[in-house]
């Protein structure tokens, strides 16, 4: 049995200009594509991994999930048609594996990205969980995905990384209403009063209704981060990323 890999960038680091500075890894932002594949490039070395072995997802807000087994490509448009291995790149919110050594990897800003690894069977899974694909249960698909390739949910470990907090992700009551309907544990309050939705308390409640029990949650919120992007804070700005993958 070997070990399952969990990585969480912050913003530094990087080469991107403001107001991507600097690690911006996100290639649909409106940021330099050549600063986006140095920024990929910068964060796999630093995490021991071949920049061309990592996974990245066209991420749309839904829960279906692709299984795959090679990269399939960056995600930057000028640097899928320039490269002849490239594979385009589906519109999915969550991606499993069974491949030891490929990286899974979810870009975030804000929303909670989600990183799965059942070390024993050698089975990974990212996924993108904003409140609609917590609503729609991407997480309990990707799981799923996962048994199917041989994982055990009792065996899954679960970690979740800088988002948004249930503090500070301000909603309208009525949206508030309709997330807690799905996934009563979502439901929360800003520190000013004011309905709010809390996405990373609904998707540890996902997990644990399905026997994931080992979790932890990064202790950062995106908003109140200085360190970290955040959509709902500035906008126009870059996305952090989450790796998982097993050696
Ligand atoms: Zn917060």
């Amino acid at each position: 049995m070997s070990g399952a890999h969990f990585a969480f960038t912050d913003r530094w680091g990087g080469v991107s200009a403001a107001p991507y500075e600097e690690l911006n890894l996100g290639g649909a932002v409106g940021d330099d594509p050549e600063a986006v594949r140095a920024n990929r490039d910068i964060a796999a070395k630093a995490l021991g991994l071949d920049a061309g072995r990592v996974v990245w997802m066209n991420q749309v807000h839904g829960a279906d999930v692709a299984v795959v087994r090679e990269p399939w490509g960056m995600g930057v448009p000028p640097l899928q048609r320039s490269q002849e291995r490239d594979k385009p790149v589906p519109e999915v919110d969550a991606v499993v594996t069974d491949r030891r050594g490929l990286a899974l990897a979810v870009l975030t800003a804000d929303c909670v990205p989600v990183l799965l690894a059942d070390p024993v069977a050698g089975v990974a899974a990212a996924a993108h969980a904003g409140r609609p694909g917590m609503v729609k249960g991407v997480v309990p698909a990707a799981v799923r995905a996962m048994v199917e390739l041989g994982a055990e949910p009792g065996r899954i470990v679960a970690r979740t990384g800088p988002a948004v907090c249930g503090r500070c992700y301000e909603v309208p009551e009525s949206m508030r209403a309709e997330v807690a309907a799905v996934e009563p544990t979502a439901h929360a309050e800003t520190s000013w009063g004011t309905p709010a939705v809390d996405v990373s308390a609904g998707v540890h409640a996902q997990l644990d209704r399905l026997g994931v029990c080992d979790r932890a949650q990064a202790p950062v919120c995106t908003l109140e981060s200085g360190d970290h992007f955040s959509y709902r804070r500035d906008r126009t700005t870059g996305r952090l990323a989450s790796y998982v993958w097993l050696d």
